[in-house]
């Protein structure tokens, strides 16, 4: 077995490969129910004859938090499909527990309302940070209060009422990383989340390294196909138990067809994630050798996510771009493009956003499954400003002396 992909054996007995989980995990009842796809519930309410043992079941939700034996009662509570793609990837993640909801940001919502329900409203953050996590932390809607700082900055930035540290790494948009380990080491007892959206599990489980909350905006490569919405939280059965009571309470949750949906995309994470992430350090290289291009950023942990800054116009590049989608958003199986400044960080404050290293001049790339000199093709003819069509020989540059291995790409930085 690839000891590399293995899941830690405390979650899994016996012990299965990240890809072996990816299409199992979630999945292990179905043939004993005489089925191969997993079934979907669209029930939103469920009859029971026996409401004294309703009464004490809501009783018994309502204090712990623990998921229900049975049928969900109210599909608010619970609801089978979507447990399916929670326990796949709590697996996945190598965590206890997952809670779904019905967008990355009802996920954040709801482990911040976990915190300040046990008084702790103050945040340390490090930006960058997706944008509208940035506005939701600094914008004060849910009473949070943040205290921006860099990695090295964060154990003299906790308070006694500091409730959660908040990093993504890769961040969104800059692909900077952070040591998860370090961090986790400066947070002492305050509950590391990591935003693992940009790695996924494939490439990085963050609890490995210490760190007590996993966020995924599931819209992206979990799902994969650009057609669900969604969000989740990996974590401690603790934690877990606060999260689902508040998730009954404020009522963001996923729907059944969405979790359906997001447990089959966690079938092809593994393929994705890889094939994607090879054509996209293979861009990187070639962007790192052209000469239209004042800088790359691509991490070295990997990944099917490149940003770079022009040293043309930007929104030229958007314009211009045929088989890439000009879209914001990411993690589908067809690449996207989009400018940081204008779209996805175009909430946070200008000044903040310049700080944290997203500039005018930077575009962010999510690398889909596409040939690679399809992608180059269309990118070289973006960035020439010419009309599509007009460039009669071979987009691709001669290769450069770069080396093949992930480290090796990523030149200027
Ligand atoms: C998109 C995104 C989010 C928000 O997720 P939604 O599903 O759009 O609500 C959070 N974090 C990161 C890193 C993202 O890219």
């Amino acid at each position: 077995m690839d000891t590399e992909s293995a899941l830690p054996s405390a979650t899994t007995t016996p012990s299965r490969a990240l890809a072996t989980e990816a299409v199992h995990a979630g999945r292990d009842d179905l043939a004993a129910l005489g089925l191969h796809a997993a079934p979907i519930d669209l029930s939103t309410t469920y009859p029971s004859y026996d409401s004294r043992a309703e009464a004490e079941r809501i009783d018994t939700f309502a204090t712990t938090g623990a998921r229900l034996d049975g049928p969900p009662v109210y599909a608010r509570l619970d609801n089978p499909t979507t447990a399916r793609f929670e326990t796949a990837l709590a697996r996945l993640e190598g965590t206890a527990s997952a809670v779904s909801f019905a967008s990355g940001m009802a996920a954040l919502t709801a482990v911040l309302l976990a915190r300040a329900s046990a008084g702790l409203r103050h945040v340390v953050a490090v930006r960058p940070l997706y944008g509208c996590s940035d506005h939701l932390l600094g914008a004060g809607l849910l009473g949070t209060e943040v205290t921006w700082t860099d990695p090295a900055g964060i154990a003299d930035a906790i308070r006694p009422d500091t409730g959660l540290v908040i990093v993504e790494t890769p961040a969104n948009p800059t692909l900077a990383e952070v040591d998860i380990r370090a961090v986790a080491h400066s947070c002492g007892s305050v509950p590391l989340l990591v935003d693992n959206t940009f790695a996924t599990p494939v490439l990085q489980r963050p609890v490995e390294h210490g760190a007590r909350i996993v966020l995924h905006s599931a819209t992206k490569y979990l799902g994969g196909h650009g057609d669900v919405m969604g969000g989740v939280v990996a974590c401690d059965e603790e934690f877990a138990a606060v999260l689902r009571r508040v998730r009954f309470a404020t009522g963001g949750v996923l729907h059944p067809m969405a979790g359906y949906l997001l447990l089959r995309g966690l079938a092809t994470l593994p393929v994705r994630v890889r094939a994607a992430s090879a054509s996209a350090a293979e861009l990187a290289r070639r962007l790192c050798a052209d000469p239209r291009i004042a800088r790359v950023h691509y991490p070295e942990l990997g990944g099917a996510m490149v940003s770079f800054e022009v040293y043309g116009d930007p929104h030229q590049v958007i314009a211009g771009v045929r088989l890439i989608t000009p879209a914001v958003s990411l993690g589908s199986v067809d690449t996207l493009i989009q400018h940081p400044a204008s779209i996805s960080h175009r909430i946070v404050d200008e000044g903040d956003r310049q700080a944290s290293g997203v500039g005018d001049r930077l575009l962010r790339m999510s690398v889909g499954l596409e040939d690679v000199e399809d992608l180059w093709a269309d990118l070289c003819q973006a960035l020439s400003g010419e009309e599509p069509g007009a460039r009669s020989v071979s987009a691709r540059p001669a290769r450069t002396a770069a080396g093949s291995a992930p480290g090796a790409r990523q030149g200027v930085r």
